[in-house]
């Protein structure tokens, strides 16, 4: 386990921070505030011990250039507004800028700094641009889970310069659900998964097969289950070269006794734009039916629904990650919100939701608070949960 931010001594410090800042921007304004709000936690416990919070993040992809889209400046400012204190922010994330910002700052104060992706060495995980990070604290904190998956000079490779280098609250809070809890988890223990490919899956399908007492899939990923028990999906999105891949995870389940449940009818379209959000005549296959030539398989049916919200009303720790269908289209839609409504009605288990379209589609339906926990992570707690090492969390010290 990695060494956390409660274990060390802050008053005074300079704590070198990496966050996930990486907000949605629409015209300069930010969109969605829940990254911010998210390492909360571990700003306040730094200012509140007296410590000088030293921010750093990404903001979308400026590619090693210095673009002032991608400015953190209104982050700065959302983020005074959260804490209710100033924020000061320097325009460079290394430098004479940020050192001279770094000795203006008094223990219990906030800086920003600049995206760290305006430098080309970033992503690359530079030896010299680390260092340069480096110089800025004592104390190295990665709370940025989001990106931890990725060796970068912010994530990775300055915590080999600045010791000690530990996680802050929100990390630990992500290592701890999509770790320990998965890993150890109170049965029964229900993983649901869906979204677009059985590929992007398999790994995670193939560990959790050695943990959970039953997985529902839906999603496109259902069709290509379906094609390796034989069955024929129409036009629906599959994976024909995964077939053998999802047969073997269906012997595998069988072998261990695991509840391995497919969707017993499916609603389909025989047209779809999903630019425009339509689509043409809507049919659900009869409970046991295949999908039909012409016919594309867009959501679970309500026999699929009633099938899955029985196994996940008597679960005592679930796992949720893609979505049962087109979710972003209203028509597609049901299946998701259901198996959400679900999840959010066992108040017994507790629900972690793994990132990604499933994290949308809990806040689309208006039940984020009633989960346990969601992950901020959407690529990162898939690698994570496939029993990857990330390298944001392995250069920490443990
Ligand atoms: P993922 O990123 O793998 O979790 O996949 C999420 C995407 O899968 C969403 O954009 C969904 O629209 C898409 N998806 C889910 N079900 C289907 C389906 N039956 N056909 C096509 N796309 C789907």
């Amino acid at each position: 386990m990695a060494k956390t931010i409660e274990e060390i001594d802050l008053a005074g410090k300079r704590v070198l921070v990496r966050v996930d800042f990486n907000v949605p921007l629409e015209n300069g304004q930010i969109t969605d505030n829940t990254r911010i709000v998210a390492a909360l936690p571990t700003i306040e416990h730094i200012v509140g011990k007296g410590g000088k919070a030293i921010l750093m993040s990404h903001l979308g992809r400026p590619k090693g250039e210095r673009n002032m889209k991608y400015s953190l400046q209104p982050v700065a400012e959302e983020l005074a507004r959260l804490l209710n204190m100033p924020v000061s922010f320097a325009s460079d994330c290394v430098g004479s800028e940020a050192e001279t910002a770094v000795d203006f700052l008094s223990g219990g104060s906030v800086l920003l700094l600049e995206n760290v992706r305006f430098h080309p060495g970033e992503e690359k995980n530079d030896a010299t641009l680390a260092q340069s990070m480096a110089r800025l604290g004592e104390v190295y904190v990665n709370d940025a889970f989001g990106t931890a998956h990725r060796a970068h000079a912010s994530t990775a490779g300055v915590a080999a310069y600045v010791k000690p280098a530990v996680a802050g609250f929100l990390m630990q809070k992500e290592l701890d659900f999509l770790g320990k809890q998965t890993a150890n988890p109170e049965h029964p223990f229900v993983v649901i998964l869906g979204g677009a490919k059985v590929s992007d899956k398999i790994t995670v399908i193939n560990r959790l097969l050695e943990k959970a007492d039953t997985i529902l899939i839906g999603g496109a990923m259902a069709y290509t289950f379906a094609l390796a028990q034989g069955r024929s999906v129409g036009n629906s999105l599959s994976e024909p070269d995964k077939v053998e891949v999802a047969r073997a995870a269906l012997a595998k389940a069988d072998e261990r006794g695991v509840k391995f449940l497919l969707p017993v009818d499916n609603l389909m379209v025989d047209n779809l734009d999903f630019g425009t959000g339509t689509v043409g005549n809507t049919k659900v296959t009869p409970e046991g039916e295949d999908i039909p030539d012409g016919w594309e398989g867009v959501d679970i049916g309500p026999k699929s629904v009633a099938l899955f919200t029985t196994a996940i009303s008597s679960a005592k720790t679930i796992l949720w990650n893609g979505p049962m269908g087109i979710f972003e289209i209203e028509a597609c839609n049901k299946g998701t919100f259901a198996v959400a409504n679900a999840v959010a009605e066992n108040k017994e288990a507790i629900s972690i939701v793994g990132g990604g379209d499933s994290v949308k589609a809990v806040k689309q339906a208006g039940i984020a608070d009633k989960m346990t926990f969601i992950s901020t992570g959407g690529g990162a707690s898939l690698e994570f949960l496939e029993g990857k090492d990330l390298p944001g969390v392995t250069a920490l010290d443990s």
